[in-house]
């Protein structure tokens, strides 16, 4: 028998190729799927790219959504400038970055995916920090889709890093020999530069700080 065949979300970030890292050290058959949604910080997928073949994931799905659906998002529509934090005070609740149910529409692709592939698990890098910020990041989010899931199939949603923390990632991250280098964090790069002001750059700054 093969190797156990498993998605994983992958978005170029550090969470998702540290999980990346973490299930192909336990020799899981990985395929990857990214999306591009008009984001502005599309410059993540080649990261996502480039970890993919690394890890040697056995296939890399990059899907399109149209980003006309993603308009209000601050990290979809240049009207909107993303909000940015020179004084390193992180925002409470709902930020403007916060994409209309892209993480649903992330998740219900991937478990289409799965039932096509015949493949029981789905693995996202969702993690604590994510939650503050971000509803469908969140426990409670997951398990709704997963007893919608188990309702006709036996895939089920796995969140191996949602109670932690960045810095326990970015612990793990060093511990798999990560390279965060070829990972991009920030909602607005200039080119491959991250901002260092925006909302991720700073948690993640934060993290690195203290990890
Ligand atoms: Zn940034």
């Amino acid at each position: 028998m093969g190797n156990k065949r498993v998605i994983l979300l992958l978005s170029g970030g550090i969470d998702s190729t540290t999980l990346l890292a973490k299930l192909s050290s336990e020799n899981y058959e990985i395929v990857a799927v990214s999306f591009h949604y008009g984001q502005k910080h599309r410059i993540e997928l080649n990261y996502a790219k480039k970890n993919a073949e690394k890890y040697r994931v056995k296939k890399h799905h990059i899907v399109e959504l149209d980003k006309f659906l993603f308009k209000s998002s601050a990290l979809v529509n240049h009207e909107i400038d993303i909000a940015t934090y020179e004084n390193n005070e992180l925002p409470k609740g709902q930020v403007n970055e916060y994409v209309p149910f892209r993480n649903l529409l992330f998740i219900s692709t991937a478990l289409s995916l799965a039932e096509t592939m015949k493949i029981d698990e789905v693995y996202l890098a969702f993690n604590s920090d994510d939650s503050c910020n971000f509803w469908d990041c969140k426990t409670d989010f997951v398990e709704k889709i997963n007893a919608i899931a188990i309702s006709n199939s036996s895939i089920q949603i796995k969140t191996p890093f949602i109670n932690f923390s960045k810095i326990e990632i970015i612990k793990l991250a060093q511990r798999l020999n990560v390279d965060l280098k070829s990972t991009i964090t920030c909602y607005q790069p200039n080119e491959a530069t991250e901002c260092g002001v925006c909302l991720s750059c700073v948690t993640k700054r934060k993290a690195l700080e203290n990890a």
